[in-house]
């Protein structure tokens, strides 16, 4: 079995990546389980330094990686680039992880009693299509570093920059087996991490109906999962706030990637009284956006991944009541122009399905109750944005916003030094942040009597 890759700028054919079957994964689980073992016989220290080269390697091809990025998703080029630094970044935090996963002495009488953070062995890791080479890091970088061999199966459509880690890890000096990139289908390998039971736990970002399905198939091992699923944020506006701020802003919450993003702040939700002032800065800021050539430093936002997404985003609009939309290039690509939807009520499916596009729908609220019961009025719970002059506002609205993660009078993007996860079907469990390398371990207890 095999995929042909399409560059969604150009509908080029690209290369062909060949899918592994059940067997062959089941041949780099195995390698994956030899490796861990003597890595996790490594002193930290040397495991550290192992991760320290590791993203060094990563440093000296960033341009590259970016450059595939561009080809295989689409990404502007400037994008591309944060990702790929992203990626150094990331290692770089956690390859200070390994000496620091120090356990805990816990008083006892007679004896003493402490705690070791084992690592789970080897870890599978499932990623989405939508920031391939990012999105694996929160996952191979901590699991790494606690002691864990990988497997990562990188989405069908955009494999290039995950396969491209893999060669750069095994360039670096990681051991053979260690950290594997495996190229296949979502049902055949990603399954299998499932179903192999020298697969300890798996990390999944992808839709939440693909999240339900794993979370079943783990309930027959009892196998550790990671789930970071889809969203549909709000980004709520009193007449209190900076509004031409936010009006400026809110396009880059929610058109950044193509609106491919599952914190994409796709509900905005306004004070009535301050709509028609937040409207119009808001239609100039999103006439403004730069939608083209991914390879110019200057646009903004690219295409659509596929043809299959574009087809998907598309039917949304079919009865949608649409104020104004930005531009976009004609000719060959999956394009599709930066979107403003007013909602028909509560109930409009573009105001509650994550479109995953850059569709964005606006409602108004009265008050602060109205814009809490409207933010939390959806299965999801991932991000969102608030934004007010009064700070016991911003506090008060932030805690009663069902979500993992917010910003007030900003719109801030992922930092991989603090918590990353969603509430409710946004997710299970944490990635990023100084505790993720715990989230690889099992916590054992010891106890050492005196006598
Ligand atoms: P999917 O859930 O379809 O796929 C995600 C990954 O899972 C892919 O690698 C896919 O493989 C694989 N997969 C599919 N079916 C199975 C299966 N039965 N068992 C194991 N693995 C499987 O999502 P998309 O890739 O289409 O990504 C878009 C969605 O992901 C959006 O809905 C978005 O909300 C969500 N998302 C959430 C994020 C978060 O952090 N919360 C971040 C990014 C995206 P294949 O490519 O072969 O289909």
């Amino acid at each position: 079995m095999s995929y042909t890759l399409i560059n969604p700028a150009t509908e080029a054919p690209m290369e062909t990546i060949e899918h592994l079957s059940v067997e062959a994964t089941d041949e780099a689980i195995a390698r994956a389980k030899v490796a861990q073992k003597k890595w996790a016989a490594l002193a930290p220290a040397d495991r550290a330094m192992a991760l320290r080269r590791f993203a060094a390697a990563v440093d000296a091809d960033v341009e590259n990686l970016a450059q595939l990025e561009v080809r295989n998703s689409g990404h502007p080029i400037s994008q591309a680039r944060w990702e790929a630094n992203h990626v150094r970044n990331v290692l770089e935090y956690y390859s200070g992880s390994p000496e620091r996963l120090m356990g805990k002495q816990i008083p006892v009488p007679g004896g003493i009693d402490v705690t070791f953070n084992e690592p789970i062995g080897v870890v599978g890791i499932i990623t989405p299509w939508n920031f391939p080479m990012t999105i694996a890091s929160w996952g191979f970088a901590p699991a790494l570093a606690a002691g864990n061999a990988v497997v990562l199966k990188p989405a069908e459509w955009t494999p290039l920059t995950s396969i491209r880690l893999g060669e750069l890890a095994l360039a670096s000096g990681l051991p053979e087996g260690l950290f594997q990139v495996l190229p296949g289908k979502g049902s055949v390998v990603g399954n299998r991490f499932i179903t192999n039971p020298n697969v300890g736990k798996v990390v999944f970002t992808g839709s939440t109906a693909v999240g339900k399905q794993i979370m079943r198939g783990a309930a027959d091992q009892i196998k550790r999962i990671t789930l970071e699923l889809g969203g549909k944020s709000a980004n709520i506006v009193f007449n209190d706030a900076d509004v031409a701020k936010a009006a400026a802003t809110a396009p880059y919450s929610v058109f950044e990637n193509s609106g491919q993003d599952c914190c994409a702040r796709s509900r905005i939700l306004v004070q009535r009284s301050a709509m028609d002032a937040f409207m119009e800065g808001f239609e100039t800021a999103v006439k403004g956006v730069k939608v083209g050539d991914p390879l110019l430093e200057s646009t903004e936002m690219g295409p659509l991944v596929s043809k299959a997404h574009l087809e998907s985003v598309e039917k949304y609009l079919d009865g949608a009541n649409v104020l104004f939309r930005g531009s976009a290039p004609s000719g060959p690509g999956y394009w599709f122009a930066p979107t403003v939807v007013l909602a028909n009520g509560v109930n409009d499916r573009c105001f509650t399905e994550e479109i995953f596009g850059p569709i964005v729908t606006v409602h108004a609220f009265e008050d602060e109750a109205e814009a809490i019961e409207i933010a939390n009025a959806t299965e999801f719970g991932l991000s969102g944005s608030i934004w007010t002059r009064e700070i016991g506002r911003g506090i008060r609205v932030a805690r009663a916003v069902e979500s993992g993660n917010l910003s007030v009078n900003s719109h801030s993007s992922v930092r991989f030094w603090t918590p990353f996860g969603g509430f409710k079907q946004s997710g299970l469990g944490r990635e990023l942040g100084p505790d993720a390398p715990l989230h690889f371990t099992e916590e054992k207890n010891v106890f050492i009597p005196a006598d």
